[in-house]
Parts: structure tokens; C-alpha cells; sequence
């Protein structure tokens, strides 16, 4: 298993920028040509992982699912100014998932999961959604709030391990720090099916260090999302043999888990992402994304763009070592191929002339 195809993808202050650029048809295509293609990326790597750690194929009973997933009329799409992102998984739309039942008899066709990469003006973070499905019988939820309490004692180490936090409910009644299952009873009992695990978010800039650990906090969780598709499927979760094999890959690839490790954040990029939050009003879109767009979200050297799977970069066409400008004319858009194919002593513009 190698994550060389999340090296040198990254996220930063020009992505947290995106969130507040007023254009909305700027910002829907950025995020359609930029910024899902790099998330699909560590979803796809984190489907490789689990394959190689659980030898499950993910794709047998899930989808990827994205959002938005600019498939409606284009219209639409641009009237909205997006505020989040995700690229992940859920279950796959089917005749039946036989575990659960719905309340007008029909059968249940699709899940109320998913498993993410959530990006927003903030940052980046995990999370797995469990929301309740409107339809869906009382016992069939209930099987979701049971596993939690009968398993808590062997998920709380997959949520220490991944970063994953249950979200608290709050209550006169229960205490803040009531233990998970006196929680979980409480849901039972009132019937507050909505369920999230909220992974650890990491700031702008994220580096492709950093995403690597959060393709892995997601690979880690994996098996609480896998036990919700068996129940669906009406089979016994499989938690034990998930966590053994999981126990066995992380003795053969980690020298130890890193339970602290980056979450710390320097001042500077604090005070950097508090600045944006004041700045809610209309920002000059990130001179990426100007380069982005005047390249029409192609690469200019090649033609590809993200429909084909590429990632875009900015190039300095004169690079800095050689006096070049931190200006739109001396930047163009490459691919992640092309540019690692222009070494940076090569000053070419590689647009096509126009004539
Ligand atoms: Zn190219």
C-alpha cells in the first residue's frame, strides 16, 4: 500500500478563501475542478487501504457519494453558494437491505449513512454520519443505538485511534459526562436516532503528511461503518475480526500510534483562520483560482482536466529562483503529471498560443 498518490496534494488558506469568494459560479467550479478531484483522491486511497488492512472490497456495498455533485441542472448549481464539501461513501442504493424495515412496509432502499472528508472554511475533518431516516421502523433504528451499547467498550478504541468523537447529547437529565452507554440508553429511550462521529479538524494549511493521517483516521474508524452496512444487510456485525486484522497491520506498519502528535496548531496559522472568519464579507477570489479560471480549469499544457482524473497546479511560469512574479501573467495551469515534467530551471510558457 503506498499513499504515493496523495504526495504533494495539499489544502490551504486559498481553499479556506474559496468559501468567501462572492462569484458563486467561480466557487462551484473550483470546488468541482479542484477541490473534489483532491478529495476523491484520499478517498480512493482510503478505499485501497481498506482493502489491504480488512480485505474488504468497499465498493461491493457502497458508493462514492460527493456533495455537491454537480449532476443537477447547471443553473441550479450556481445559485448556490456552497459552504461545505464532502467526498466519501455510503451504502449503494439496492432492492432491499434486509435489516432494516420501513414503517409503510416498503422495502429499505437507501441507507441513512455516510462516511466523509468533510471540507470547509475551517478545515479538514472525518465524519460519519448516522441520521435518522425518517421511514425507517423504531426497531430498525434501535439495532444502530444497541450496537453502540453493547460494542462501546471496543469502539472507544477506534475512536481514540482515528480521532473520532461521538457527538454528546445534551440534557437536564443526563449528565454531560454521563459514560457512552448511559448516552446511547438516553437516545434509545427518548428516540434520538441522529448519531455523528466528528473526527479531529485539521486546519489550513493541511499538508499531504497531514492527509495521509486523516486517510488513515478514516481507515481506522472503518469497522464502525462497516458493522452499520452488516446490520443493514441483516448479518452480524463483524467488529472482532475487523479489530484483529487492524491490530495485526498497525504491529507490521506503525512504530507506535502518534495519539497527539500535529493537533497542536501554531499561533500564526490560528490567528491566520480567525482573520477569515471576521472577513465574512466579499474577498478577491485567491489568485489560484484566477489562474484556474482564465485557463478555463484545464491544464494547459496537455488539456486535461479533472473529468480525467488530473489535478491542477499552479505553475510559475519564470520561477521565483529566476526573479519570476507572484503575478496572473507569469502563472499558468498545469496538471500533476506536466508539471513534474517541467523541472524548475525551465522557464516555458506551455500555454497554447492562441492565434
Ligand atoms: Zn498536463
Amino acid at each position: 500500500m503506498s499513499f504515493s498518490a496523495l504526495s504533494s496534494v495539499t489544502f490551504d488558506e486559498q481553499d479556506a478563501n474559496l468559501f468567501l469568494v462572492d462569484d458563486a459560479r467561480l466557487r462551484a467550479d473550483a470546488l468541482k475542478h479542484s477541490v473534489l478531484p483532491r478529495l476523491r483522491l484520499a478517498t480512493n486511497t482510503a478505499i485501497a487501504l481498506v482493502r489491504d488492512i480488512y480485505g474488504i472490497e468497499v465498493l461491493e456495498d457502497s458508493i462514492v457519494s460527493t456533495y455537491p455533485n454537480f449532476r443537477q441542472k447547471r443553473d441550479t448549481e450556481l445559485s448556490i453558494k456552497y459552504e461545505q464539501v464532502f467526498v466519501g461513501i455510503g451504502g449503494q442504493r439496492k432492492d432491499k437491505w434486509p435489516g432494516f424495515s420501513r414503517k409503510d412496509g416498503k422495502p429499505v432502499q437507501i441507507l441513512p449513512f455516510r462516511f466523509a472528508f468533510v471540507l470547509d472554511q475551517d478545515g479538514i475533518f472525518t465524519l460519519l454520519e448516522n441520521g435518522w431516516l425518517k421511514g425507517l421502523e423504531t426497531q430498525s433504528s434501535d439495532k444502530l443505538l444497541r450496537f453502540h451499547i453493547d460494542n462501546q467498550h471496543k469502539i472507544a478504541p477506534l475512536c481514540f485511534l482515528s480521532h473520532m468523537k461521538p457527538d454528546i447529547v445534551w440534557s437536564d437529565t443526563l449528565p454531560l459526562l454521563a459514560p457512552f452507554h448511559e448516552q446511547y440508553q438516553f437516545r434509545l429511550d427518548k428516540k434520538l436516532y441522529d448519531n455523528h462521529f466528528l473526527g479531529h479538524n485539521y486546519h489550513f494549511p493541511v499538508s499531504d503528511i497531514t492527509l495521509v493521517k486523516l486517510v488513515k483516521n478514516w481507515v481506522y474508524f472503518f469497522p464502525v461503518y462497516d458493522a452499520y452496512i452488516q446490520i443493514a444487510k441483516g448479518l452480524p456485525h463483524r467488529l472482532d475480526t475487523l479489530i484483529a486484522k487492524l491490530s495485526e497491520w498497525l504491529r507490521q506498519h506503525e512504530d507506535g500510534i502518534e495519539m497527539e502528535g500535529d493537533l497542536s496548531l501554531p499561533d500564526e496559522i490560528r490567528a491566520n483562520a480567525s482573520k477569515l472568519a471576521e472577513n465574512k464579507t466579499r474577498v478577491m477570489p485567491a489568485l489560484r483560482w484566477q489562474v484556474f479560471q482564465r485557463d478555463e480549469w484545464q491544464c494547459v499544457a496537455c488539456g486535461q482536466n479533472s473529468h480525467g482524473g488530473a489535478i491542477l497546479h499552479v505553475d510559475h511560469i519564470v520561477p521565483r529562483s529566476r526573479g519570476g512574479h507572484d503575478a496572473l501573467s507569469n502563472f499558468q495551469t498545469l496538471c500533476a503529471i506536466c508539471n513534474i515534467g517541467k523541472s524548475n530551471r525551465d522557464a516555458t510558457d506551455l500555454r497554447r498560443k492562441v492565434s
